[in-house]
């Protein structure tokens, strides 16, 4: 991972976190490469509607620290600036 600078830990101060948001992106890869196969579009497309409920919804926007392990929540603007600062 590499070090953003938008998003830090409110308990330890720590960088290294992680987004609901940006780990439901897997998902849908997931989702996608499932309907290649022609067996896996029913479990495909689930993981594909999951990706896309969590993308509108607010938990995209809860975040774990990696190093205390604790959760916490940053608000719309600072996820879209985390967002850009990984991509
Ligand atoms: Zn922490």
């Amino acid at each position: 991972m590499k070090g953003q600078q938008v998003v830090k830990c409110p308990h330890c101060r720590g960088n290294k976190v992680k987004s609901s948001g940006t780990a439901s992106k897997r998902l849908f890869w997931l989702g996608v490469i499932s309907c290649i196969t022609l067996i896996g579009i029913p479990a495909g497309l689930i993981l594909i509607l999951t990706y896309l409920l969590m993308k509108r919804s607010k938990l995209r926007l809860n975040f774990i620290c990696q190093k205390c392990k604790r959760a916490f929540k940053v608000n719309e603007d600072v996820y879209q600036r985390y967002v850009k600062s990984i991509s």
